[in-house]
């Protein structure tokens, strides 16, 4: 199971972590088979190492990242991040997903993000999230339109200037004094015209 944002910026998914730190992945086959090793690299195709249930001992939540630096959707995953970890709870007892345990029989080991519980822990995880990611390209998207809104007002002062407005005039459209308006924009005067006042 894998759960994909709206934008497609976002792909999560839950992988099992066997007892030596290999994470897994299935096959269409129905084994579960050891597709990360304990660093993190993903093991290629042909090495990849078919596993006990019962060496499964935790889940890790990944998230694939598919927004590139330029914010087009990239093929490849630009990274991938970590969202959570889980235990393998010894007993139903112990079974507290939202306190990173989970108890499962081999049969539910592989698809422990199938249980409503710990389907419900994952999808708050994931929401939190992709709100948090979503909340700083707000922040790069209202500075790009700040930098374009302050090169336009830098432009339109620079032809009220060669129309022949004054600091004065200027520095009252934008709401600040003559002094402040002189001092920030003094250098788009390209030759003051006859008759200006004194700077
Ligand atoms: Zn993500």
């Amino acid at each position: 199971m894998a759960w994909v944002s709206d934008d497609g910026r976002h792909e999560s998914y839950l992988l099992p972590e066997f007892l030596d730190g290999c994470l897994g992945g299935t096959s269409s086959s129905g084994g579960v088979w050891a597709t990360v090793d304990a660093h993190g690299a993903a093991i290629p195709y042909s090495d990849w190492q078919r596993r006990d249930r019962g060496e499964i001992v935790g889940w890790v939540l990944r998230c694939d990242e598919r927004a590139g630096a330029d914010g087009q959707l990239a093929l490849e995953p630009a990274q991938t991040v970590e969202l959570g970890r889980w235990r393998r709870a010894p007993s139903p007892a112990a079974h507290d997903p939202g306190g990173g345990w989970v108890y499962a029989v081999d049969d539910d080991a592989v698809f422990v993000d199938e249980l409503p519980d710990v389907a419900a822990v994952i999808e708050a995880i994931v929401d939190v999230h992709i709100e948090k990611t979503a909340s700083r390209a707000r922040v790069r998207a209202a500075a790009a339109a700040s930098r374009a809104a302050s090169e336009a007002l830098g432009e339109a002062v620079r032809s009220a200037r060669l129309a022949g407005w004054s600091w004065t005039a200027i520095g009252s459209d934008v709401g600040i004094t003559r002094q402040s308006a002189r001092e920030r924009w003094r250098h788009l005067d390209a030759a003051p015209s006859v008759g200006d006042e004194p700077s």
